[in-house]
């Protein structure tokens, strides 16, 4: 056990864990950072990409992504931002209008203009509306200044690592390739994790930290996990959302597709389902290609026009006691599938795509696992004191893209860490107190 008493101990340095150690620093208190992963430079490269991509079996067939590597998911997603709505805040059963009122404040968030909408988007979005489908673009957490002429580029797109870089710069110690394994409890309180740190290539050595607050944002594929071995009860009782999608693509010589952001426009009907531009950059395009073993396309991103399928499905399947996740679509989620790409397959062909084909289907991180107000109370604290609980594990509204509510899920937590860790001031006893007054007078 290191000697160190930390105020906040911040288990991984995703979305979450990156704003809660900014916020924490900002305020004073002693934070350190545990982060699996090592703290790539981040670049939009096959050997980058590889190196930090984890994938989770959710279901037969059915993976799930997530990033290991300092600043988490925000190195791999897409950045696209569709805010909280008040059934958010319903379902999460907490309202965050203070934490998104700062957090819009903060972060790069805007459509993106026309002159940004790349060959293929344009192609679309004409095909789309001359079917009666209407495009609407979405928010982006995207920092156009950085963009070249309109053009694309992964650095614009905010990621959690600028946090973790700013919450380092007020004093936060972050320690890489440290993979935390157990909470350590004591009287019923968390008092520190245990944690594996890698020590060269193949060794690695257990060690201790303590610290007054645990906050465990390890993501939804880890959390879970270290809150069972705690001896926390019902996680994931209800099952989990995910969000299955796929891509369908077809070809259109000359369509001079050219790089841009992903999902920065969509189709909602209203029907339990989005229709998405797939438009995206050619190495993200060669890696689809690759991961489908579409080896016939790989170099053919300048002729495909895609569209993305993503069903808002209902909670269900089972988290197993190791912090497993498995799910099977019913018959209904299914039926909602084949009716998007129905409508997806007939606006690529409109705009004279041919040999139309699918990708495999995927899911997005699982959420609904942990729920405020049952396995965390309205200050995401555990019934194990001291133990918190904050990332997309409390993601508990599948209509949404997560991270910006998360951002502010982690916000809000700060504010309540900051003021339970308040020590306070140290008054003189009563009797002395009256013996002064006395005396002054
Ligand atoms: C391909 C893709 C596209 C996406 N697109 C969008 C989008 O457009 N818009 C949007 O809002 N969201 C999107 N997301 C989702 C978004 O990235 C996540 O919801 C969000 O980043 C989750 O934040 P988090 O804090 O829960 O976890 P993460 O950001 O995943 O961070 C968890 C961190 O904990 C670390 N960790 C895990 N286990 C341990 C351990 N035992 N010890 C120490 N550290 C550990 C991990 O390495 C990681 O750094 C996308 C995700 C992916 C994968």
């Amino acid at each position: 056990m290191s000697d160190r008493e930390y105020d906040v101990i911040v288990v991984g340095s995703g979305t979450c864990g990156a704003t809660l150690a900014r916020e924490l620093t900002r305020r004073n208190k002693k934070v350190l950072i545990l982060e699996q992963g090592q703290d790539s430079v981040l670049r939009e490269s096959f050997g980058s990409m590889a190196a930090i991509t984890k994938e989770y079996s959710v279901g037969d067939d059915l993976k799930a992504a997530t990033a290991a590597t300092v600043g988490g998911s925000t190195s791999l997603y897409f950045g696209v931002c569709k805010l909280p709505t008040a059934e958010t805040y319903a379902s999460l059963g907490i309202d965050l209008s203070a934490e998104v009122a700062e957090a819009k404040r903060e972060l790069p968030i805007a459509e993106l203009p026309d002159q940004f909408l790349s060959p293929q988007s344009l192609v679309l979005r004409k095909s789309a509306a001359e079917l009666g489908y209407k495009f609407k673009k979405n928010l982006m957490l995207v920092d156009q200044s950085k963009c070249a002429s309109g053009g694309y580029s992964y650095d614009a797109r905010w990621k959690a690592k600028t946090y973790v870089e700013e919450a380092i710069d007020f004093g936060a110690t972050l320690i890489t390739q440290a993979t935390v394994t157990r909470v350590l409890v004591e009287g019923g309180r968390a008092i520190g994790v245990e944690y594996k740190h890698k020590q060269g290539f193949m060794r690695s050595k257990l060690c201790t930290a303590r610290g007054k607050r645990i906050v465990l944002s390890a993501g939804a594929l880890v959390t879970p996990k270290l809150l069972i071995d705690c001896g926390i009860k019902n996680i994931g009782d209800r099952g989990f959302f995910c969000k299955p999608a796929y891509m369908v693509c077809g070809t259109v010589p000359g369509l001079g597709a050219t790089d841009t952001f992903v999902g920065n426009q969509d189709i909602e009907l209203g029907k339990g389902f989005s229709l998405g531009d797939g438009a995206m950059s050619s190495l993200l395009f060669k890696l689809v290609m690759l991961a489908n073993l579409r080896w016939r396309y790989l170099f053919s991103f300048s002729n495909i026009l895609s569209m993305g399928i993503l069903i808002y499905d209902s909670m269900g399947g089972v988290v197993g006691k190791d912090g497993s996740y498995r799910k099977q679509l019913p018959p209904a989620e299914l039926q909602k599938l084949q009716e998007a790409e129905q409508i997806a397959v007939k606006i690529l062909e409109n705009a004279g795509a041919k040999n139309i084909f699918r990708t495999k289907l995927m899911a997005g991180i699982p959420g609904g696992t942990i729920r405020i107000k049952e396995h965390v109370d309205e200050n995401m604290q555990t019934d194990i004191g001291n133990l918190y609980v904050c990332d997309h594990s409390l993601m508990s509204d599948v209509m949404i893209t997560p991270t910006f509510t998360l951002i502010c899920l982690a916000k809000r937590l700060a504010k309540h860490l900051t003021a339970s860790l308040q020590v306070p001031p140290a008054r003189a006893p009563r009797r002395l107190e009256v013996v002064a007054r006395m005396r002054s007078r």
